[in-house]
């Protein structure tokens, strides 16, 4: 509208943050992006990228028949319908269409299709390059655009007139705009956060965080004063992990077999990550995998480790620490229980030694039925347990991958009070905002899509409000 220095700025430049700039861009807003880091791209570019939506293309071109409906139905299904209705109606009704937009601007897929969670079709595109591309080509394009980049600049105030909010400040720095697109991703890397809004993942008792470090959950603290709502209490996503090191393994090799305190198989062990999240915590969050010395020498001469997730793109390596290297490693620092007999172990771990010997002789059963007709696990990962020493490893879901607690929205992206209503001139999308990510999490992509989809709209929204059409 001229009165200001730009008609959008948006705060932070990951993959919500790039998406919103560019749509505002597109929509004619001149738009300012202040990232705190000395890079663009946040936990974005640390990312696989892998994006769901439906009915695209891609979807087409491999004949995978889907819709955005069938996707609402199975994200909600899956959340309990514990999310935000609208805004999930939202994201799902335009995920499909924000996959084709990168696609349209130069980001490449594999022509594979992928299962992230539970889902009845194929609807995760898997980026080639990984979420690095998919940053690099939003920075691209937004730089085509005419956005200006202004790094190093970690806003800690919003500006605010006649309550509405019209700009940033870093300290007596301040830029004025006619909206602002909060896009400061979660807030991962701030342990009091963890602690105080994620305590499932900070009580597991050992906190590895494996996202960026500008996830320090600023726009908490700078929308505070502004009464900006906050939901999703408790939520992200946490991976399983042994309490060795912070190398990222999203699942588990699948023929590992875990259980639970009480020396019980409790689950599928391939099942995704999102699911097993949940799964833990009905354990207490504790479980161990148990195996014998034969089957890992036999994985670690395989060198390639049998996940049964398989993203394109991804080279076939090595387990990160299912193997007898690391292994060795882990024995020496007290990390994995040994022992001659399965009735010796259960006392290194503490089950009932009665427990895991049935549990050891019924997987070994299985192994004989070729079929696992307790939890349905894929044949090809059944091994026996009978070649000692045996070994147990403590695993629980203790690795924050991202956080889902965070500004509640409407579904145009407006950041709503703790009246419900808009606070006028602000917007926020990805990994910022809550509610969208539910109890549950839908599978890889959920996270991208959102970020991207709604970025996209918080964008749009912020340049109709700047350039006086506002939102609906
Ligand atoms: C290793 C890894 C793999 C993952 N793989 C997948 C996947 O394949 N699919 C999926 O769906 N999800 C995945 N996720 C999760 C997903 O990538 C993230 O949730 C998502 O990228 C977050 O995007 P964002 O734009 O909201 O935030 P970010 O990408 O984190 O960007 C936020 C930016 O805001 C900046 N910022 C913060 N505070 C300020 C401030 N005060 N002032 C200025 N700037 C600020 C930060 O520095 C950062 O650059 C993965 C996460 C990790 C860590």
């Amino acid at each position: 509208m001229g009165a200001w220095d730009f008609d959008v700025i948006v705060v932070g430049s990951g993959a919500a943050g790039l998406a919103a700039a560019l749509a505002a861009a597109q929509d004619g807003a001149t738009v300012l992006v202040a990232e705190g880091e000395g890079i663009v791209g946040g936990s974005s570019r640390l990312s696989g990228g892998l994006m769901m939506g439906a009915d695209t293309r891609y979807q087409r071109a491999l004949g995978i028949q889907d819709s955005p409906e069938a996707l609402f139905h199975d994200y909600m299904t899956l959340n309990q319908w514990k999310v935000e209705s609208a805004v999930v109606e939202r994201l799902t009704q335009r995920a499909g269409a924000a996959v084709e937009w990168l696609g349209d601007l130069g980001v490449e897929f594999y022509d594979q299709m992928v299962y992230g969670g539970d889902e009845t079709v194929p609807r995760v595109h898997c980026p080639i390059g990984r979420g690095q591309a998919v940053v690099d080509v939003l920075y691209a394009r937004c730089r085509d655009a005419g956005v200006e980049f202004a790094l190093g600049q970690r806003i800690d105030r919003l500006l605010v007139v006649d309550g509405v909010v019209h700009g940033v400040a870093v300290g007596d720095d301040e830029i004025t705009a006619g909206a602002v697109v909060v896009a400061t991703g979660g807030f991962g890397a701030n342990e009091e956060k963890r602690r105080e809004l994620f305590p499932s993942v900070y009580d597991t008792g050992w906190s590895y965080y494996i996202g960026a470090d500008g996830s320090r959950g600023d726009a908490l603290d700078f929308t505070r004063d502004l009464d900006a709502q906050v939901t999703g209490f408790n939520r992200g996503l946490r991976l399983m992990h042994t309490d060795f090191d912070r190398m990222y393994e999203a699942y588990i090799p699948g023929w590992l077999v875990l259980v639970n305190r009480e020396g019980r198989r409790f689950c599928n062990e391939t099942a995704p990550y999102g699911i097993m999240d949940g799964l833990l915590a009905e354990q207490g969050d504790v479980a161990f995998a148990i195996l014998d010395h034969r089957r890992l020498v036999e994985a670690t001469e395989l060198g390639v480790a049998r996940y049964k997730q398989a993203i394109p793109g991804s080279t076939k390596k090595q387990s990160p620490h299912w193997n007898l290297d690391v292994f060795e490693l882990m024995m020496r620092e007290g990390k994995v229980h040994v022992a001659d007999s399965i009735g010796e172990l259960a006392a290194k771990i503490g089950v009932p030694v009665d427990h895991l010997q049935a549990t050891v002789e019924r997987v070994n059963q299985l192994v004989t039925l070729q079929e696992d007709i307790d939890y349905l696990k894929d044949a090809s990962f059944l091994e026996p347990i009978d070649e000692g020493p045996f070994y147990g490893v403590e695993v629980r879901p203790a690795t924050c991958c991202f956080t889902a607690c965070g500004l509640r929205i409407d579904r145009d992206a407006r950041v709503l009070d703790s009246s419900g209503r808009p606070i006028p001139g602000l917007l926020a999308a990805g990994e910022v905002t809550g509610g969208v990510i539910g109890p549950r999490y839908v599978g890889s992509g959920n996270s991208y899509g959102n970020c991207v989809t709604m970025g996209r709209v918080a964008g749009q929204s912020a340049a109709a409000i700047s350039t006086g059409g506002g939102a609906s």
